[in-house]
């Protein structure tokens, strides 16, 4: 059954009931890595929240179609269409070729994706692997006059496209004023490269001949509309992405995706809050740029980044610290501690259930579906929990069923130890005050006839 389901879409700044282009199918892309470096956990943040996303989608009937992209060719290190080629420069540092660090980032990636439960998508796609489509684009946009050659590219004239400054609010008068500053050759401030020429061909790793009269590479943007329309059709439903791409990346999207086409290209676009670090976007100046392996290797599950991640709306900036993560992997492993004793009773709780269903077609409320969770937990007299949480799951993604071997950190192992020799000692009131600090981690000591057993609480 299809039931009611609301998403806040960037286009009208406004909650919106989500209405599929075909009934019961939705369509969904999402602008994926730039697989020159780990994706740090701010950039995970916002796949965990399309995974919610596509699950939320999926949980309430609909055929899901997700496409990712990655990027491997194009993306510059300035914005502003100059610099290096983020892949380019990552190989020639590594001393590797472009394709082998694709090669491992994605890899890296991937593992990092099954680690947090999310979702693969149904269709990966390369930008180096589509260069026929964006060259096909590029000459269309050419063809209806939205595009203008300068002596290292071919620009999209964005004057030429009466709506662009609609989808991110750009203020008509800031850009003007932005014209004094380096615009080169080009005609507008806003203008971006649509296919850039090689400086010197024959230096770069990746470039292709072109009929724009240059051997050269796309630019960024154009990828994610030829390969989002080369999968999704010209238009599509829902399009996700983090919110630094609203003003530049997803604006140059609708911009070239519409100019040429003639028609609306997306329906839904859905935008993901940053993960902050001291208040700041993370960055290698502010900190906070830890991978998932990282976090493994300070003692932290997976999950329990997950668990964070949706103890905020998606929509909202979430503050990361360890602290912050170790109060999270405290709940998490709480959670699953007390579903392990639940026993199954055959039943569901509908009552729980719909409360859980509103919040997440509440614009994925996860917040609010993780307090009715905690809810059915601690109500005593409820039924069906079991049954419940199974469904629940289904969304959230944390393995809430899963019975697994607990690991034993090693500083509990060395109290455990510590504990032990004191016994042996027969110093009874320093083991006692080894115990207690046990359970202060969260572990409890259980002495049997076959040695000490360490438990979770
Ligand atoms: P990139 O690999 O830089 O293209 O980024 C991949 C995705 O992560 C994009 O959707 C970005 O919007 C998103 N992103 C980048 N930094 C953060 C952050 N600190 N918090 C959440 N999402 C981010
Ligand atoms: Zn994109």
């Amino acid at each position: 059954m299809i039931k009611m389901l609301k998403i806040y879409n960037t286009l009208s700044r406004k909650k919106e009931a989500f209405k599929p282009i075909k009934k019961g199918e939705a369509g969904m892309y999402a602008c994926g890595p730039t697989a020159y470096w780990y994706q740090h956990i701010g950039n995970l943040r916002t796949y965990i929240f399309s995974d919610i996303l596509r699950r939320t989608l999926e949980y309430n009937g609909f055929k899901v179609k997700q496409v990712m992209n990655v990027t491997d060719v194009g993306h510059l290190t300035s914005d502003a269409d100059e610099g290096e080629d983020k892949i380019e420069k990552a190989a020639l540092k590594e001393g590797k070729s472009a394709k082998q660090i694709v090669d491992y980032y994605l890899g890296i990636f991937r593992e990092d994706l099954a680690k947090l439960n999310i979702s693969e998508p149904g269709i990966w796609c390369k930008a180096s692997e589509h260069i026929k489509e964006q060259i096909e684009l590029v000459k269309i946009l050419e063809k209806k006059g939205f595009a203008y050659k300068t002596s290292d590219g071919i620009y999209f004239d964005t004057s030429k496209f009466r709506d662009y400054t609609k989808f991110a609010r750009l203020k008509k008068e800031g850009l003007e004023a932005g014209k004094r500053i380096s615009l080169k050759e080009k005609k507008n401030i806003t203008d971006f490269a649509l296919w850039k020429f090689s400086e010197e061909p024959g230096k770069r790793q990746q470039e292709w001949p072109s009929p724009f009269g240059g051997i050269g590479f796309p630019g960024w943007h154009i990828e994610c509309s030829a390969m989002s329309m080369k999968y999704l059709g010209e238009h599509f439903d829902i399009h996700t992405g983090g919110i630094d791409h609203i003003p530049v990346h997803h604006t140059n999207e609708i911009a070239q995706s519409e100019a040429a086409t003639g028609k609306k290209f997306v329906n839904y676009w859905l935008h993901g809050a940053f993960l902050v670090f001291k208040g700041e976007k993370i960055s290698k100046s502010t900190g906070g740029l830890f991978t998932i392996a990282e976090l493994q290797e300070q003692g932290f599950l997976p999950l329990a980044y997950r668990y964070l991640a949706l103890t905020s709306h998606y929509r909202n900036p979430l503050e990361f610290s360890l602290e912050g993560l170790e109060g999270a992997q405290n709940s998490y492993k709480r959670l699953k501690n007390i579903i392990a004793e639940l026993h199954d009773d055959g039943k569901t709780n509908k009552a729980y259930l719909k409360k859980f269903e509103s919040a997440i077609n509440n614009d994925l409320d996860m917040p609010k579906a993780l307090s009715v969770l905690w809810g059915l937990l601690r109500d005593e007299k409820a039924e069906g929990k079991i049954a419940t949480i199974k469904e629940m799951d289904r969304i959230f993604g944390l393995d809430l069923l899963k019975k697994e071997e607990i690991s034993v950190p090693e500083e509990v192992k060395k109290l455990a130890e510590e504990r032990e020799k004191a016994r042996t000692e027969k110093n009874w009131g320093l083991a006692d005050e080894i115990r207690k600090k046990i359970i202060d981690k969260g572990y409890a000591i259980d002495d049997t006839p076959e040695g000490t057993k360490i438990k979770k609480q």
